[in-house]
């Protein structure tokens, strides 16, 4: 998953633009850009991985002049890439995955063009949209051939002397939105990055939709169409509090997930507390439908620490967690918790680092409530750090079934007995008193979208 800002302003739009990067750092942990159109273009990429965006680029922010601009942060590829083309220069933003990259990789190779390499021996999933972008005779026709070519799911910016070109992928499932403030122009993926650098939400881009933004304000290039699958999992974790998507509250989301928990929940517990930061909007949902105080368990001590799954190392993602959940033993010791999170992915870090502190604090009872089913699929889309074999429900069912070929379709269905199997053997490894999961279908109904516009695949490996 990666953020992606972009602004077009009738004065310097720098500042606004490293703002605007900025309120996308929960997105990614690996590397952040810039690039300004200035006569020409210019940009700059960091590494992020121990220090933050705003720290790595303040100095150098002086260096750059420019009524246009495009940022990113990125969980993997080094962003901006800067392509010359027939038709000019242009510098490109990426969020998505490619899930035919080696087929267009290939492709592209076949028809002599080469790639730049990563370090890590890796080509550039950026470098690739910016190549099918190339091969065209003109901008437009880069674009659709990237619409029509890639596979999974790629929402992009192009910052070209003509202006930014914003692009949703072909099912929307990562979202974009345009914010106007007077005399400038924005795009962000988070839409929370609009507020307090003074835009208000202007339009959010429907799928495989095309607008360009520039001096003389937004045109509309190519509309969109109505096969939408937008990610839900951008409401129950991945999508920050304050933003919007399709004219939905991501924090308002969480609270009906929360109070969806609290349904039937026959547990008395003396508080409900949240895993911060996304477990916490949840637990306030479930505290006032169950009227039971919330209370915080579990504080982090900054938001420096980022997310903790988003790292590619398993050893980082364990250190980052551990350092940044402390517990209070005052509002812990001696009370039965109701503690509910967004999903268990591992489920390693919800045990060793919420419950077992909990535990040590001398919790008397745990119960966990997570916002979303058990995941049982790894994403296609826009998450590229799950494999099948990581996932908490399959070795839970590999456990509690050993190596029997079951139907998986057993233990997607909440009131099948061997879907209860599943989930309880994942309860006894996290080491509580009680699991529940919200289903499919009070998760769609706390979005509320219709079921056809959402991308469920995660739990139902359904496309
Ligand atoms: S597979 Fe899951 S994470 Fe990926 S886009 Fe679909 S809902 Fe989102």
């Amino acid at each position: 998953m990666s953020g992606l800002f972009g602004v077009v302003s009738n004065r310097d739009c720098v500042e606004t633009l490293f703002y605007g990067t900025d309120y996308h750092s929960h997105l990614g942990t690996q590397k952040a850009g810039l690039a300004v159109f200035n006569h020409k273009l210019q940009r700059s990429i960091h590494d992020i991985t121990v220090s933050q965006f705003k720290s790595k680029f303040a100095e150098e922010l002086a260096s750059f002049k420019g009524k246009m601009g495009i940022g990113v942060i990125s969980d993997h590829d080094p962003q901006p890439i800067i392509i010359s083309s027939s038709f000019g220069n242009f510098a490109l933003v990426m969020n998505g995955l490619l899930a035919n990259r080696d087929k267009l990789i290939k492709e592209i190779m076949n028809r002599g063009s080469s790639f730049s390499e990563l370090s890590s021996g890796e080509i550039n999933a950026v470098e690739v949209i910016g190549k099918l972008i190339a091969q065209k005779s003109g901008i437009l026709q880069g674009i659709e051939n990237v619409l029509d070519k890639v596979k999974g799911s790629a929402s992009f910016l192009v910052l070209t002397k003509e202006g930014i070109y914003a692009v949703r992928d072909k099912f929307g499932r990562t979202p974009l939105t345009i914010g106007k403030n007077e005399g400038v122009l924005a795009v962000a993926s988070e839409s929370c990055a609009f507020p307090n650098l003074g835009f208000r939400t202007e339009k959010e881009l429907g799928p495989g939709e095309i607008v360009l933004i520039n001096e003389k304000g937004l045109q509309k290039i190519k509309a969109p169409s109505n096969k939408e699958k937008i990610c839900a999992f951008l409401w129950i974790y991945t999508g920050y509090p304050a933003s919007v998507y399709d004219g939905i509250s991501v924090e308002t989301v969480r609270e009906r997930c929360g109070a969806n928990l609290a349904k039937d929940d026959k547990i008395k517990a003396d508080l409900v507390t949240g895993v911060p930061d996304s477990g916490i909007a949840h637990a306030i949902g479930y505290a006032a439908a169950a009227k039971i105080p919330y209370r915080r368990s579990l504080v982090k001590y900054t938001s420096g620490y980022g997310r903790s799954y988003t790292p590619p190392s398993q050893k980082i993602r364990d250190k980052v967690a551990k350092m940044k959940l402390i517990p209070i033993k005052e509002v812990v010791g001696g009370k039965s918790i109701v503690i509910c999170d967004d999903s268990i992915v591992r489920g390693t870090q919800l045990k060793n680092q919420a419950i077992q502190k909990l535990w040590r604090c001398g919790a008397k009872e745990i119960h966990v409530r997570i916002a979303c089913p058990p995941l049982m699929f790894p994403c296609s889309y826009c998450l590229s750090t799950r494999t099948n074999k990581e996932l908490a429900a399959r070795r839970a069912i590999k456990k509690a079934f050993g190596e029997k070929t079951l139907p998986l379709e057993d233990f997607l269905d909440y009131k099948n007995c061997r879907y209860q199997k599943m989930v309880e053997a994942i309860c006894k490894e996290l080491g509580v008193n009680s699991l529940r999961y919200q289903s499919v279908e009070d998760m769609i109904e706390a979005i509320g979208l219709p079921k056809e516009r959402l991308c469920l695949y995660c739990w139902t490996g359904k496309d």
